[in-house]
């Protein structure tokens, strides 16, 4: 009985672990290394561009990406 709830535990765990990890998309700020929310534009901590607007279409594209995956214009 007891090995039932051992096993039933580590497959609970597992399970809230994988979720965990799904849910936690570590998006860092490029300039200190903070803890960024995956939607910020700015970083909370050094205010730092996160996101910015392509300068052909116009759209919120990433501060990292090369290229505008909604124009493929280049963003530097
Ligand atoms: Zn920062
Ligand atoms: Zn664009």
């Amino acid at each position: 009985m007891l090995l039932i709830f051992i096993v039933a535990a580590i497959f609970l765990s597992l399970i809230l672990f994988d979720e965990d990890n799904n849910n936690k998309k570590d998006v860092r700020c490029p300039n200190c290394n903070s803890k960024v929310g995956e939607n910020d534009i700015f970083c909370a901590v050094c205010k730092s561009r996160l996101m910015v607007n392509c300068k052909s279409c116009g759209k919120i594209v990433d501060a990292r990406w090369s290229y505008c995956p909604y124009c493929s214009k280049s963003l530097k």
